[in-house]
């Protein structure tokens, strides 16, 4: 369709998963940049749990998106138009692009890609935010040494499977839980994870753990929360600490679990702490630099789970919580 921008827009809030039912999409004319901003012509866009979040009428630290909004989400465009200095025809940008084929918007949070230090598949990947989510996660909230053990839920995930390979380079021992034996396999063949736990099939994740963790855990990075974040809390060693990423078991579910070992960061002098990605924003050069020679010397692999088309994105919503994609989900636009 010529001069016409897809849309996706929010139709009715979801009660538990989102899926397709819940959008509805729109055509509307390509707008032509006024000074100040980019046409913009969208090429991958990122499938994140939070997206669920913002579904809700009360978020907490986001507004929400609203019924007949476009879907909030980030991703990487090509540059049709520009009328911003320093953005020209032809470049490819991140930015806050929603769930359309052309947006035309401003420049701000839209930042310039460097193609030298990766390619738009790196970008949408182990350069983006999921992956800068797992490097400030773990080493400015983790703070990981050499040595020491790091379980990491959600392994297989977009954050997860990059969480593990940092700890791992950096002479951490590291163990994943995942949900499968074909995701279990991914961790320990492709991405030498040291171990992997499948939770879906274990009767008792505590003594999973205990028998995959036997000297305890350091380091616990948890993307899940839940009764898996209970279990992790009961191995816990002498000083530990608990990077709470995100919970991902909670975000769409009606009943919220209740944490009941939280006695042992007593006992332990361990230490649970949350964070938010863009706390660190004006680290992410350094951050990038870091992953970029990883990805080049093939010390660090990732594993992009792609969908094909705009209107896949809602699909990719409900998948990211029903546990059937594996990597980072985005959608091919
Ligand atoms: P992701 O891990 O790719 O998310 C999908 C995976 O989550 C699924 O494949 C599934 O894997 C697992 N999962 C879904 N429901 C589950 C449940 N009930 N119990 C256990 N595991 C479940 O997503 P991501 O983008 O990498 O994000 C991971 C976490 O980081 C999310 O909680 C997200 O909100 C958080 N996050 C936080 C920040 C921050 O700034 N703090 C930034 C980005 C992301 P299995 O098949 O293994 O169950």
């Amino acid at each position: 369709m010529r001069n016409a921008n897809r849309q996706l827009r929010l139709k009715a809030r979801p009660e538990g998963l989102a899926g397709p039912e819940n959008f509805e999409e729109t055509i509307a004319p390509i707008r032509q940049p006024q000074e100040g901003e980019a046409l913009l012509s969208t090429v991958y866009l990122s499938v994140d749990p939070a997206m669920r979040v913002w579904l809700k009428e009360d978020p907490g630290y986001v507004p929400p998106v609203e019924i007949g909004d476009i879907m909030r989400a980030g991703g990487i465009a090509r540059v049709v138009e520009s009328r911003i200095e320093g953005i020209t025809a032809g470049d490819y940008v991140m930015a806050r692009l929603g769930w359309q084929s052309h947006p035309t918007l401003r420049s701000e949070g839209m930042h310039k890609l460097d193609l030298d230090l990766g390619s738009l598949e790196d970008w949408i990947g182990p350069l983006g935010t999921t992956a800068l989510t797992a490097w400030f996660g773990l080493r400015e909230i983790g703070q990981i040494v050499a040595g020491e053990t790091v379980l990491v839920s959600g392994a297989a995930g977009g954050v997860g499977q990059v969480a593990g390979q940092i700890a791992r380079l950096e002479g951490c021992r590291v163990v994943g839980i995942a949900g499968g034996l074909e995701k279990c396999g991914f961790l320990t063949e492709e991405l030498r994870f040291h171990d992997a736990i499948n939770y879906k099939a274990v009767t008792d994740l505590s003594a999973a753990i205990g028998e995959a963790c036997p000297d305890g855990v350091d380091v616990y990075f948890d993307n899940v929360g839940g009764p898996t974040l209970d279990a992790a809390l009961g191995a816990l060693r002498h000083k530990g600490r608990v990077v709470i990423c995100g919970r991902i078991s909670q975000t769409a579910s009606p009943k919220l679990y209740g944490v009941t070992n939280t006695g042992m960061l007593i006992g332990k002098r361990a230490r649970m702490e949350g964070f938010i990605v863009s706390d660190f924003q004006d680290r992410y050069v350094e951050a990038r630099r870091w992953l970029s020679e990883k990805l080049k010397s093939g010390e660090l692999k990732q594993k992009l789970h792609v969908l094909d088309g705009l209107e896949k994105a809602p699909e990719g919503l409900t998948m990211l919580f029903e546990g059937t994609s594996t990597g980072k989900l985005v959608v091919k636009v």
